[in-house]
């Protein structure tokens, strides 16, 4: 179900315009709009979950799917290295409370993320 106050719930029903990059029945793909390397995409959930704690043992398929969609625009960008972050909570650095996948390509990133 959607958050009416939600931003990405409002891209992922076309109220906000977005780079969207990908789309299916559960999942939606878009460009960040503050890029933190060449390539990074946003993939979210199209039902409004807050942070990945919400996520309970019944969404594990959600989970794995979301994933999936990850290789497949990984596929589609033509990316072979990538990284792959969910922020879950303030201090993790969590800003937008949707559940969102950031895949960043296009450059070579350190260790430990600060
Ligand atoms: P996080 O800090 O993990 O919550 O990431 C939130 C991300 O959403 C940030 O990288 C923002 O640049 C991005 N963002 C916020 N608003 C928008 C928007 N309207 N369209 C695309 N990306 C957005």
């Amino acid at each position: 179900m959607a958050d009416k106050d939600c931003i990405f719930c409002k891209i992922v029903a076309g109220k906000i315009p977005s780079g969207k990059v990908y789309e299916d029945d559960l999942a939606f793909a878009f460009r960040d709009i503050s890029p933190q390397a060449p390539t990074h995409i946003l993939i979210v959930p199209k039902e409004h979950r807050a942070r990945l704690t919400d996520f309970g043992e019944k969404d594990a398929a959600l989970l794995g799917h979301l994933l999936k969609v990850i290789n497949i625009i990984a596929a589609q960008e033509k990316l072979e290295q990538f990284r792959v972050v969910i922020n879950c909570g303030e201090d993790a650095g969590q800003t937008v409370w949707h559940l969102h996948v950031h895949l960043l390509a296009g450059r070579a990133f350190g260790w430990p993320p600060g």
